[in-house]
């Protein structure tokens, strides 16, 4: 096992929901953890990056940082998903080789599977057809930055692994009206109709796409189980092992947060890739299983989005 003990850990995208969780986690951990926040280092900036790792040298680095959003706003911000995402990948990936990083992990996404694969997502399955258009620039690149992990393991024997998490929800999500993930999303618009005694809620899409939801603090704990015992070069997916379709989460959040009026679907919104569930079996076989079933989660995400905005339930 790969001791974590007294190690210096650099958490890139801290500010992040998937970051914040990794540090509300690693406060269990006796270690030393360095942030950056966007303003004081940009990732994208390989100069800057570079100089960084090289006063700093960090010893474990775990990679959180990245360019992300919900349907639209992968679809919409094309460039920028693609370039903000190779960059940091590449130079953050890069600069832990030079600097002498001992571990380094790499948070990919369940998109990287090809939109019509066999379910569930086996780790193998990645490049073997068509990517989901709406997110295919975010999901090229974190394909590059897989494969660069594969690579430094392989060409400098690196100790790099790459993860790909589930869809995440939870503490410190995004709930931009347009551009949030889905489960921010009808947080925010159930309780907004709850609020104002909308008797209505759009849901985007058909409701029939199914998708895998993971508690982040659930996630943090897998990543830090995995950072300990695992080092190998297969990709290793965490989820749940469980998916539902958006009508019936739609259904799960309006109850959590009280709203009682109707949901209706918005069906020329894009739907996405119809189904993403990850087989989970080589995660449960290193030891690890999600313990936060998703009507508690959701609970805490919504109580979690309430003292977050100040509003009142
Ligand atoms: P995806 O898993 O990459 O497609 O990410 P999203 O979280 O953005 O969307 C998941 C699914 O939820 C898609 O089928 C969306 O069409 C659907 N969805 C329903 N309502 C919303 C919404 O208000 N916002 C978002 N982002 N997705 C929604």
């Amino acid at each position: 096992p790969f001791e974590l003990k007294g190690k210096t850990i650099y958490v890139a995208g801290h500010r992040g929901m998937v970051g914040s969780a990794l540090v509300r986690r690693l406060a269990h951990e006796d270690v030393e953890l360095l942030t950056m926040s966007r303003n004081e280092l940009d990732l994208r900036d390989q100069a800057a990056v570079n100089q960084w790792f090289a006063d700093n040298r960090p010893q474990v680095v775990f990679l959180a940082a990245a360019k992300v959003g919900g349907i639209v706003a992968n679809n919409t911000l094309r460039a920028e998903f693609l370039y903000d995402n190779l960059a940091i990948a590449a130079n953050v990936i890069h600069a832990a080789h030079v600097h002498g990083a001992e571990k380094l992990m790499f948070l990919g996404s369940s998109c990287i599977y090809p939109k019509l694969a066999p379910q569930p997502l086996r780790e193998d399955f990645m490049l073997i057809g068509p990517l989901e258009p709406t997110n295919e620039p975010y999901a090229i690149a974190k394909i590059a930055g897989i494969k660069m992990v594969e690579a430094y393991r392989s060409q400098y024997g690196a100790d790099f692994i790459n993860v790909m998490p589930a869809n995440l929800y939870g503490c410190g999500d995004n709930y931009h009206p347009e551009y949030s993930h889905v489960a921010a999303a009808l947080i925010r618009r159930f309780h907004e109709a709850k609020q104002s005694g909308a008797k209505e809620v759009v849901v985007w899409g058909t409701g029939t796409p199914r998708r895998e939801f993971l508690y982040v603090d659930d996630l943090a704990d897998a990543c830090i189980h995995l950072m300990k015992t695992y080092s190998d070069h297969e990709l290793v997916n965490i989820g749940t092992g469980e998916d539902i379709t958006i009508a019936e989460f739609a259904r799960v959040v309006a109850a959590t947060v009280g709203y009682a009026g109707e949901i209706s679907f918005d069906t020329p919104r894009p739907d996405g890739t119809p189904r993403k569930l990850l087989d989970v079996s080589r995660l449960v076989k290193l030891g690890w299983r999600a313990t936060t079933r998703l009507e508690d989660g959701i609970r805490l995400a919504y109580q979690a989005f309430l003292s977050e905005h100040a509003v009142n339930a």
